[in-house]
């Protein structure tokens, strides 16, 4: 199958989700998983499935009512620039959708247009319990029984996997993650432990409404000189904290680690290892970042200094050949691949990889990728920082 200009294949897939034994099996429909299987697709590899615990994009539809994107979308693909929140050649968000900064909701519903589209084999609700490679084949758990696949792609993501742990009490605040929506928190007063994207768009959302808010986090993200959204804040948050509200309610505490949290007498107790003392009666929101499900399949990658997988220049893994990672965790030296338009240019990259051990050919795909900017391959143009004029 090849892929043209636009982005669409020449054929719709023949995929059996009836077979025993899949070429490929993704693990999870979120914009990775969705992203790879297309890329998966015009590379000509139809045998292959994707799962997911829950529904296509349900991390996205998890996010606060409130959160919206910070990287905006805009209809540039009209000149060969692919919207920077688009996961497949020939998608604009902000082209389908019209608009700038989608909320979660809006673009979980978003993938599942795109999975219709492409008929995508998605088998929802299916969480996968374990995965082990016995011989030449991945044995993926489920409740159900075992799937068979000779590759794997592990695309299950970070949000479904956050970070609870950091310091004493750490389990006494609420995540993130688990707010539905910030204009349903009760209280006047809220404590909030990092400043990252999560915290400040919490901050956001919280000193809009009149609460007073206390922002710590152990460095200090929003002084951050990097041009790298990876490392420091986005623009988008940058204008909201020159909002007048978050001027008024928000106090920054930069460089200000928590030592622990306690709950006496229904009052929270937080304490700072430079021994401040801050109460509240409203539990504090904890926007620490995420574990990652790679730590789910940590046994079957070696493991890098800081905690994540160590691949290929394929992206697989270095101890388990056939088992690729796709999105926010894949790491290369210091280049983080954390935001959809810097992982969604390795999707081809796995692609063509598995294409390549089933004997299909490939340059036309590669060309059709790299023209639309969604082949990267050479990492030596990235970390360069802007010119400060
Ligand atoms: C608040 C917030 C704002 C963000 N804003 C932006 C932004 O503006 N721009 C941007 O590019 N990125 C942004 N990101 C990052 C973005 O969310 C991630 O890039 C994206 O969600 C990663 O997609 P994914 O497909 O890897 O993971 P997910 O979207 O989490 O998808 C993983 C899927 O895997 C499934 N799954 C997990 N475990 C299993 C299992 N064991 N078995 C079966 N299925 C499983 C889940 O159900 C889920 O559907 C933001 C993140 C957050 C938290």
């Amino acid at each position: 199958m090849s892929v043209d200009s636009n982005g669409n294949a020449d054929g719709s897939s023949s995929t059996n989700v009836e077979s025993e034994e899949f070429d490929v099996i993704i693990v999870g429909a979120g914009a990775a998983g969705i992203g790879v299987a297309i890329a998966l697709l015009h590379s000509g590899v139809e045998n292959f499935l994707i799962v997911d615990r829950s529904t296509v994009g349900s991390s996205f539809a998890a996010w606060p009512e409130e959160t919206k994107f910070i990287t905006p979308s805009f209809p540039s693909n009209s000149i060969g620039m692919l919207d920077l929140n688009s996961i497949a050649i020939g998608i604009s968000p902000a082209f389908t959708m019209r608009v700038e900064h989608p909320t979660g909701k809006q673009f979980a519903a978003h993938l599942q247009d795109i999975a219709n589209y492409f008929e995508l084999p998605v088998e929802e609700d299916t969480d996968i319990k374990s995965i082990e490679k016995i011989d030449d084949m991945f044995h993926l758990g489920t409740d159900e029984g075992v799937l068979l696949s000779k590759n794997v792609i592990w695309a299950a993501g970070e949000y479904q996997y956050p970070n609870l742990a950091g310091f004493e009490g750490s389990d006494l605040c609420r995540h993130t993650s688990t707010v539905p929506s910030y204009g349903e928190l009760e209280g006047d007063d809220f404590l909030i432990i990092g400043g990252y994207e999560s915290g400040v768009d919490a901050a956001y959302h919280l000193s809009s409404r009149n609460k007073e808010v206390h922002l710590f986090d152990m460095n200090a993200p929003w002084e951050e000189t990097t041009s790298d959204p990876s490392v420091a804040l986005s623009t988008f948050s940058f204008e909201r904290m020159r909002k007048p509200s978050f001027g008024q309610y928000t106090e920054l505490y930069p460089n200000t680690p928590v030592s622990s949290v306690t709950l006496d007498n229904g009052v929270y107790v937080l304490k700072t290892e430079d021994g401040q003392i801050f109460e509240s009666r409203n539990q504090p929101l904890l926007a620490g970042g995420f574990s990652g499900s790679h730590k789910f399949v940590s046994h079957l990658f070696e493991e890098r200094e800081d905690g994540f997988p160590v691949i290929s220049d394929s992206d697989e893994s270095t101890i388990t050949p056939g088992l690729y990672l796709s999105g926010p965790s894949v790491r290369h030296d210091g280049h983080v691949f954390c935001f959809i338009y810097k992982y969604r240019q390795r999707f081809a990259i796995v692609a063509q990889a598995i294409a390549s051990s089933m004997d299909i050919e490939t340059d036309d795909f590669v060309d059709a990728y790299k023209s639309w900017g969604m082949y990267l391959d050479d990492l030596s143009c990235c970390g360069q920082e802007c010119l400060t004029c």
